[in-house]
């Protein structure tokens, strides 16, 4: 993990005046040279708020800015909305934007603030997470923190991951994950955990990550975090998603299985969730303009679905949902899979049911865990 190269990502850090005595703003303030410091008291780049242009999206991605978060941190995963099938999953924000770029960031279609926030009061987002024990006692509850924000990119500065692994270590039948496309690891490998911190990630074909995932780990290095991971107990698990049409892709996919299928067995990872390419047509303008027309994401011929969202045409999923678990099961019928953020209609087009009369997922999709959480949470933004 270089330090220095991470620090140098960033033109300057903006720390809220609110957030001086936060631990992660005296770390940031040990970091970074005092040049790149600025202590404020309001958002810097206010004027920008709103719809956020090209080069307002990019600088962004540049600046941090420190500051408590004033809202409730802890949502319902945006698949728990009518229409998806949900898989019992909530989000706990820290942060705001990311360091990395996709172009098929859903980011592009969400993000309205100017600069790269990260919230300096984890501790009152373990407050509202310690409240939910009392009306859960021991049901079971599947936490990710790489919605808005990715996992671990930024760790290596935060080191938020060591609280909230001591966290979860005193709550066995709780699941944290950590979700990612970087191979920022070593910094927590040696925390001391309970064995339900998921280390998971998005990963992809060779190409896609190539031409699409602008500053993210390679397929490479994220197989080799992984590793580690699984070398220090820490469960793994990837999630193949977007799956990305191009003209190689069954060799590229296949080549991403035999990978994973090589390194990894079906006992390592609890699942493994595959999804296909989807975004906003409102995005389509931006990653256009930001990323050009040689893109495997902007020149696809998407169409709308039901829940609003851009969507390869269900037979193109389909098959690609198809030819992957075809690959994994061929390895062995061992390994799960489920479809992440897809309807209904998709589910049993391509497996052939409802993913609630899964066996190998029913702990993941049972009604009865989903009508409980839901009385208590609302659905986060999106995914
Ligand atoms: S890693 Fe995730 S959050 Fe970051 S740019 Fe890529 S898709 Fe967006």
């Amino acid at each position: 993990m270089n330090l220095t190269l991470l620090i140098q990502t960033f033109d300057k850090v903006f720390i809220d005046r609110l957030s001086l005595g936060s631990s992660l703003a005296k770390r940031l303030m040990f970091l970074f040279p005092s040049e790149s410091i600025e202590v404020v008291d309001n958002r810097p780049f206010s004027d920008s708020d709103g719809h956020l242009t090209v080069e307002e999206f990019d600088r962004s991605k540049k600046n941090l800015f420190i500051t408590p978060f004033k809202g409730k941190f802890f949502k319902r995963c945006p698949g728990a909305r009518p229409g998806l099938a949900c898989c019992n999953y909530f989000v706990l924000n820290w942060g705001l934007q990311c360091d990395m770029n996709c172009s098929y960031c859903y980011l592009q279609s969400f993000i309205n603030t100017p600069v790269l926030t990260i919230y300096s009061n984890l501790d009152k987002a373990l407050s509202e997470l310690q409240s939910f024990t009392q009306s859960l006692g021991n049901q079971p509850l599947r936490v990710g923190t790489g919605e808005t924000v990715d996992s671990l990119s930024l760790d290596p500065l935060t080191l938020y991951s060591h609280d909230l692994i001591e966290f979860f270590r005193d709550k066995p039948n709780w699941t944290l994950e950590f979700k990612t496309k970087s191979d920022k690891v070593e910094q927590f490998l040696d925390c001391e955990h309970a064995g339900n911190v998921v280390v998971s990630w998005s990963i992809n074909a060779c190409d896609v990550i190539k031409k699409e995932e602008h500053g993210t780990a390679s397929l490479e290095a994220r197989l080799s975090a992984a590793e580690k991971c699984k070398n220090n107990g820490f469960p793994v698990a990837f999630h193949i998603d977007p799956m990305v049409w191009h003209e190689n892709w069954k060799q590229g996919y296949s080549n991403l299985v035999k990978q994973i299928t090589e390194r990894f067995c079906p006992k390592d990872m609890p699942y493994i969730s595959v999804g296909a390419l989807r975004f906003q047509p409102e995005q389509r303008h931006m990653m256009r303009e930001r990323f050009g027309m040689n893109s495997f994401v902007t020149r696809a011929e998407m169409f709308k679905s039901p829940d609003g969202k851009l969507r390869y045409h269900q037979d193109i999923r389909k098959e690609m949902f198809e030819f992957l678990t075809r690959a994994f099961k061929a390895a062995s019928p061992d390994w799960r899979l489920f479809l992440c953020m897809e309807t209904p209609e998709t589910w049993l087009a391509s497996t052939g049911s409802l993913p609630q009369k899964k066996q190998e997922l029913e702990t993941l999709f049972d009604p009865r865990l989903i009508k409980k959480h839901q009385k208590s949470l609302k659905p986060s933004t999106d995914a």
